[in-house]
């Protein structure tokens, strides 16, 4: 089942319930407090605490999103993208947990030939809140035997802000890809062979103030339940597609493959080399999906988080043993792969490249003049008969040479010596905590976005900056 199809259905299954079908928000959030769109209930915030009423009972979305904490995961599960897509349904003060949980079965139990996903019932396992008696005796209700049902605690079952407001338990639906990865305890104990696909969320009571995230008093019942949910659209594409995790999945393959091809190495052969192709893979994407959104490389901010993504697909791409341009070739797969779903990325393609392919040639050229200073250094403390690189120099190539540490601890490596690892994470220490005081000055760097909101309202805008 393409992911074009995982979406169509969806959509489809959530409309002919009465959800209010709402087109993905952008990336970049209106809420200043937040870098990206992480969740696909971030645009409904204000409905969702009752700040705003909202337009409609019930509603449904496919909600891009980018979650940087995902980073260094991606490539190693088959789980993790910085850019993926959350298929979410949302009931404001409508339907509450026994509808949410029903749905949520008979969208993933439902025969393909009947429009749903198909997914056999003896694959799914669910976890509750382990005070959440409700919830558990609604899944029991629709068959689901009490051995895969797991009852877990605030850590992992329990959703609220962090700050005084909505709260409450949620109930997570796994799929089991069975003994081949792994032992079979379910998922309260193993995350590869047990892969999360969907999560609720039933906010039902108003929490207070509260020391910590797992700490805090329960004032009492909110007035108007809510829900929330999000399904991974490409964890349940790599499941349907029968591969063997969301890189390899139809709309992202095609850089993938081209990683591989460009650098003359087979996909499968070599872990660590699968590993840095799909991490292009996905890099190249969230990157074309981000600029599209308007997001420009630069040194702070969402620009940096940007600039992170492509840096890291060119240091990937080189060791995959690449070391010339690879953006024009990769950046228009991840657009024919994307452009079905979000035609705008070829609309603004040509805006887009120039500054990706421009970004990457900046890059190419740190690195060689990086290159040379990092060779200087290697040379020294060889001929000074010590087998370690100074932190200060390793500091400098990352401040001023934009040289990430990886970089230089695999190319001081390469010349048989190693970096003296405390003495820079000194020195970064102290610059973040210096950086941290500016940012306080300048209370935040976020823009406040919010402003926009109201001309989306007011309707059509015309751009007028080229001739005024
Ligand atoms: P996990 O525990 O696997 O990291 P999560 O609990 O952090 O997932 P949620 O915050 O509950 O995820 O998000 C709802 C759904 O979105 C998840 O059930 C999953 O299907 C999907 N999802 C979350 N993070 C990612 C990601 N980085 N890449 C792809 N899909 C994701
Ligand atoms: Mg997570
Ligand atoms: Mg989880
Ligand atoms: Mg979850």
């Amino acid at each position: 089942m393409q992911t074009a199809e995982i979406r169509g259905r969806w959509l489809d299954f959530f409309a002919d319930r009465g959800h209010t079908v709402v087109p993905s928000a952008s990336l970049v959030s209106d809420d200043p407090t937040l870098l990206f769109t992480v969740a696909g209930m971030v645009p409904f915030v204000p409905y969702l605490t009752g700040l705003v009423p909202a337009p409609y009972p019930r509603a449904t979305s496919v909600q891009k999103c980018i979650r940087t904490n995902d980073i260094e995961e991606v490539g190693k599960t088959p789980r993790h993208g910085t850019f993926f897509q959350m298929n979410g349904n949302f009931s404001f003060g409508d339907y509450f947990k026994e509808q949410a949980i029903g749905y949520a079965w008979e969208l993933l139990t439902t025969s393909e030939a009947d429009g749903g996903y198909g997914f056999q019932e003896k694959d799914l396992w669910v976890t509750v809140y382990q005070d959440d008696d409700e919830a558990f005796r609604y899944w029991r209700a629709l068959g689901l035997p009490e051995d895969r049902i797991q009852r877990l605690g605030m850590d992992s079952n329990y959703w609220s802000t962090g700050q005084p407001g909505p709260a409450g338990p949620c109930s997570e639906i796994f799929f089991d890809r069975g003994p081949a990865y792994g032992a079979d305890g379910g998922p309260a104990t193993d995350d590869d062979r047990y892969v999360e696909i969907w999560n609720l969320v039933f906010m039902q009571y108003l929490r207070g103030e509260g020391t910590g995230k797992n700490d805090f008093v329960i004032l009492g019942d909110l007035p108007k339940k809510n829900i929330d949910t999000g399904m991974g659209l490409e964890r349940v594409a790599f499941l349907k597609q029968g591969v063997e995790n969301m890189y390899e999945i139809d709309q992202v393959r095609p850089v993938l493959d081209l990683a591989a091809a460009l650098s003359g190495r087979r996909y499968g052969a070599v872990h660590d080399d699968d590993v840095r192709m799909r991490i292009v893979a996905d890099h190249v994407r969230s990157s074309l999906m981000l600029m599209s959104d308007g997001v420009t490389p630069s040194n702070e901010g969402r620009g940096y988080i940007l600039r992170r993504l492509m840096r890291r697909t060119v240091r990937a791409m080189r060791l995959l043993g690449v070391d010339v341009a690879t953006f024009p070739e990769l950046f228009p797969a991840a657009r024919d792969a994307m452009m079905s779903a979000y035609p705008e990325v070829h609309g603004d393609y040509a805006r887009i490249s120039q500054g990706a392919y421009a970004e990457e040639e900046t890059f190419l050229r740190t690195l060689a003049s990086g290159s040379t200073v990092l060779d200087v250094a290697v040379a020294k403390t060889i001929k000074a008969k010590k087998t370690e690189l100074p932190g200060d120099t390793a500091f400098l190539l990352h401040d001023t040479y934009g040289f990430p540490i990886e970089i230089t601890l695999e190319m001081a490596e390469e010349a048989g010596l190693s970096v003296n690892r405390s003495a820079f994470d000194a020195l970064m220490a102290k610059q973040r905590s210096m950086a941290k005081a500016d940012a306080k000055a300048k209370k935040t760097h976020l823009a406040d976005l919010s402003v926009y909101s109201a001309f989306r309202a007011s309707g059509e805008t015309v751009f007028t900056g080229y001739e005024e």
